[in-house]
């Protein structure tokens, strides 16, 4: 019987379960990917938002300004990739300047830090912009993030004060007992005194399993493209357009790690699996985003994603108890729900405290981590001293980003079980050849460490299968000398 038991691992869930984990309450978290992360969470532009464009009329307006606030402690407790690079909202017209002038309002009534920018200063400070800007409102605060780092760093630092994660583990239905709610996986049942929904684009069926209708959500596609790392610089902030009705447009993204990225699109659509980019899309992106910058072309794309928006019918988030007692739903999370996430977990701290789950202080609480140590970004001395107390710091597997065997064995260490997984927690096979070089090679690492064939190791769990056996293989052998995962347990 537990505490609490938190529906879906993503962002969300992931920063609850670690909120949760200061106390001393019995929590488990329950994700069907087979990696926290995996959902909405691990396919968006990455930005931690000043929050000054959502009006405090509603829920996201309000969580938006204090989620964005808690990164810095985050950041030095957790070791993820985050920088404050700073936000540009820029009028393309004179006729958009009244508009400029109303965010410019409201980010002094949300007490958001802003400067007006004019056109000199503009070109001065990013002189590869379209000069054809008028003016811009420049946010400090507005920052670059690793949505998985992120996501992985909560869900280790929750592990670690005391919650179980469950992966693999889809909840498939629900039942009233009136004190507590029985939760159904293929694991077995579950008992908790309070359940949290956080199942991002399925939120709303997740309730139905209780018989509760009160929401619908409707996905809304964003297509986003990286480009070549040899554009890194080119822009150094956030750039964005005047909002339109269902987005905040298409922007320029310098990454957390300098990569550009451009996009996203906003397109309802009925399907919550569909992640396909499509041609339409990559000309909408570069049209726009070539009237902000005239030189970012279509000819440095190389990789592109999709993701989906959870967007509820409400158009806010969704946070709260239902008819069923202990059934909260954190539902509707769209944009800027990353970088509303900590603050959406205080908020529902409070709702469970008042709603009679003790909150009790636990005395052994450790808020940090041990960040990953990420091989080229030390100095020539430091990375020297780090092949000298471990050789496999010296043997490159992903040549692109410059990733270390040492650091994949790491990531495999720290919960990785994909190869996704492995690219996310490292950034191996993230840089221009898109994992030509590396791919084999992080299989061969996974297949040794986890005791699994090559045709058992997937991308991204479920049938995501990367090789097909071959008809009268014999199974692969395991490589001498490596251990299995069990032996080393
Ligand atoms: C293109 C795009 C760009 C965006 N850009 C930004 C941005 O720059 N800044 C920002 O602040 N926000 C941004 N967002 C929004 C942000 O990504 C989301 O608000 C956030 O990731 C939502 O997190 P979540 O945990 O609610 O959802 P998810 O990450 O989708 O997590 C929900 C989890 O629930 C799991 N789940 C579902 N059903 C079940 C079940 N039955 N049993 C167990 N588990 C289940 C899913 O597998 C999933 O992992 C963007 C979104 C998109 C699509």
């Amino acid at each position: 019987m537990y505490d609490v038991a938190i529906i879906g691992g993503g962002v969300v869930g992931c920063c609850i379960a670690r909120a949760l984990s200061r106390y001393a309450v019995k929590t488990v978290l329950l994700e069907k990917e087979a990696e926290v992360g995996f959902g909405t969470t691990k396919a968006n532009s990455g930005i931690i938002h000043p929050g000054y464009h959502e009006p405090l009329s509603t829920l996201k307006g309000r969580l938006v300004v204090r989620g964005n606030f808690l990164f810095d402690q985050l950041h030095s407790e957790l070791g993820f990739g985050f920088k404050r690079i700073g936000e540009l909202l820029v009028a393309k017209s004179p006729e958009e300047l009244p508009a400029l002038d109303r965010f410019e309002q409201l980010a002094h009534e949300k007490q958001v830090p802003i400067e007006r920018w004019d056109q000199a200063k503009l070109q001065r400070e990013e002189p590869n912009l379209s000069h054809n800007l008028v003016a811009a409102l420049y946010a400090p605060t507005g920052g670059v993030i690793d949505p998985y780092e992120f996501a992985f760093a909560l869900c280790e630092s929750a592990q670690k004060n005391g919650v179980e994660f469950k992966t693999e583990c889809p909840v498939t239905a629900l039942k009233d007992c009136g004190d507590k709610i029985a939760i159904d996986t293929p694991e077995g049942t579950i008992e908790a005194r309070y359940v949290l929904n956080c199942a991002g684009l399925f939120a709303d069926r997740v309730a139905e399993m209780l018989g509760l209708h009160d929401f619908s959500i409707h996905p809304r596609k964003g297509e986003e493209y990286m480009l070549d790392s040899g554009l890194k610089g080119l822009v150094t902030r956030l750039v964005f357009p005047l909002p339109t009705p269902t987005s905040k447009g298409t922007l320029i993204i310098p990454t957390f790690d300098g990569t550009i990225m451009v996009g996203p699109t906003a397109e309802d659509t009925e399907d919550r699996e569909d992640l396909t980019t499509t041609p339409e899309g990559a000309a909408q992106v570069f049209k726009l985003v070539r009237e902000l910058c005239p030189s970012i072309s279509d000819r440095s794309v190389i990789s592109e994603f999709a993701g989906l928006r959870a967007v509820s019918d409400t158009n806010d988030f969704i946070i709260g108890p239902t008819a069923v007692r202990g059934f909260f739903n954190v539902a509707g999370i769209q944009s800027p729900g990353l970088t509303s996430s900590p603050a959406i977990a205080e908020y529902v701290l409070d709702l469970l405290g008042k709603a009679g789950l003790s909150l009790v202080e636990k005395d052994d609480f450790d808020p940090f981590i041990e960040p990953p140590a990420r091989f080229s970004k030390q100095s020539v001395e430091r990375q020297k001293q780090l092949v000298a107390e471990d050789p496999l710091f010296g043997r490159m597997v992903c040549r692109c980003e410059m990733i270390t065997e040492a650091e994949i064995h790491r990531a495999i260490d720290h919960g990785a079980r994909t190869l996704d997984g492995v690219k996310f927690r490292t950034r191996a096979g993230m840089g221009r050849c898109q994992g030509g070089f590396c791919t084999t090679r992080v299989m061969e690492i996974l297949s040794s460490r986890l005791n699994l064939p090559f045709e058992k190791l997937t991308k991204r769990g479920g049938g995501s299968w990367i090789v097909a056996p071959m008809e009268g293989a014999k199974p692969a052998a395991q490589k001498d000398g490596a251990q299995s995962a069990e032996e080393e347990n």
